[in-house]
Order: C-alpha cells, then sequence, then structure tokens
C-alpha cells in the first residue's frame, strides 16, 4: 500500500482524452509558478524538480497531513514552496539570495499562507520573531556547505513529534567526497539532536541526493 499523501496532494491525471488513461502525476492545486502542467485548478508536481516531490513520490513517510504549519529552508524562486503552501497550513519561506526571493515574492502573491522570508537559515534568531513556534514541519533544501549544522540550528522550532524532512546534496558538503561518506557524517552530525526515521537516495531525480526523515529529541 502506498503511503498516504497529505490532504490537497493527489495524483491526478494531466493529458490524455479524459477517461482516465492520461499521465497521472503528483498535483496539488494553486496558481501554476514554473511552467508546470495544468489542468483546471490542478497543477503537476515535478519531483525532477523538487526533492520534496520525488520524497512524496519515493513514499517516504513525510507525516505531512495537510493543513500542517512548515518552516522551508532554501525557498529559492518557490518552485517546491508554492506547492507546499497550496495544501499545508501557515508556510515560512526563508531564502537567502536576492533574485529567486523576487520569483519567491510572486508565487507568494497569490498564496494568503505563504509568507517569504529573506534571512540566513544558518542564523535562526533574525527570524525567530516572525516564525511561530510549535512548527509541524522543517522542509529543508539548502544545498550548502554545513546542512547538518542548519537542521540543528533551527530545532528549535520544531514541535516535539514535528518532523526534518531533509534534502542533502552531497556535492555541496564536499565534491571530491564519496557521497555514501559524506550522509553518513551529516546523519551522524544530525543525531545530536534529532532521531533518523528514515533515509532514501533520491538518485532516481537528483543525482547524489539524500532523502532524511527525522524527529527532535
Ligand atoms: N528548495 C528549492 C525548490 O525545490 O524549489 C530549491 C532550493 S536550491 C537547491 C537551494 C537554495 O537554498 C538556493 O536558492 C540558495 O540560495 C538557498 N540557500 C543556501 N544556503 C542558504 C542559507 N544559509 N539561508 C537561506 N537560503 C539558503
Amino acid at each position: 500500500m502506498r503511503n498516504a499523501l497529505p490532504d490537497g496532494v493527489e495524483r491526478h491525471a494531466f493529458g490524455g482524452d479524459g477517461d482516465g488513461d492520461g499521465d497521472c502525476r503528483l498535483a496539488t492545486r494553486g496558481e501554476p509558478v514554473y511552467g508546470e502542467p495544468t489542468d483546471g485548478e490542478w497543477r503537476a508536481w515535478d519531483p525532477s524538480r523538487s526533492k520534496l516531490g520525488a520524497m512524496l513520490e519515493l513514499e517516504m513517510e513525510t507525516n505531512l497531513a495537510g493543513g500542517d504549519t512548515v518552516l522551508y529552508l532554501g525557498a529559492a524562486s518557490g518552485t517546491t514552496v508554492s506547492h507546499v503552501a497550496d495544501f499545508a497550513g501557515p508556510t515560512y519561506a526563508v531564502e537567502f539570495a536576492a533574485r529567486p526571493a523576487r520569483d519567491l515574492l510572486e508565487a507568494a502573491a497569490s498564496r494568503p499562507r505563504l509568507f517569504p522570508l529573506l534571512a540566513d537559515a544558518r542564523k535562526p534568531d533574525t527570524y525567530a520573531h516572525v516564525v511561530e513556534s510549535d512548527i509541524d514541519v522543517i522542509v529543508q533544501d539548502v544545498a550548502t556547505r554545513g546542512q547538518a549544522r542548519v537542521a540543528l540550528e533551527n530545532r528549535r522550532f520544531l514541535a516535539d513529534d514535528g518532523r526534518l524532512l531533509l534534502a542533502v546534496k552531497a556535492r555541496s558538503e564536499d565534491v571530491t567526497r564519496d557521497p555514501a561518506a559524506v550522509f553518513d557524517d551529516v546523519r551522524e552530525e544530525l543525531e545530536a539532536e534529532y532521531e533518523v526515521l528514515e533515509t532514501k537516495s533520491l538518485e532516481r531525480y537528483h543525482a547524489d541526493h539524500l532523502g532524511i526523515v527525522a524527529r527532535p529529541l
């Protein structure tokens, strides 16, 4: 049996002749953001453009239910976080690069629950006055050196029964090392403050990436 998708995320048939034999893809309801296929109010969620999309497609147990409070670290121009804000509750989207943050603002214009924050995820004090505590889910996709440290720094926002959904990019830590060794190190560092519940290679959609689901200790 497939793991349940969050409320507001469905497998939707795009294309085809209307009798359900079209291309069945993950989808949320909202305004399109990155040129993805649409069908009425549904928009396809492309797992090859989104680590969280890949984690759902690969049936990782994200614990996302729909309506959750989310802190999203590394929002870039909003490809993934726009899907999250389509089905989640308040969604705080942290991005420190000004250029993608401009596009993120555009994605947020039609999404009243999406709150873009131009901030450095390594400095949570700079957004602690905005982000509520007891966040249900932290999604992290910063693709930068020190990915475990970012997760540790932001642990303070997470509810006791919350989840960290982390995409680790091995090459961002060290391009010369074996990705498996990098993943081991990241996991070990995380385990100071998190229990790792599940790991899965995202290789089918994203080279040298590991998906991790963890909960706070
Ligand atoms: N998660 C995005 C998506 O799926 O649509 C893609 C994120 S991209 C792989 C990584 C992003 O993390 C970049 O836009 C980068 O600027 C941002 N980033 C890296 N380090 C960061 C930091 N310390 N604070 C905030 N954003 C950071």
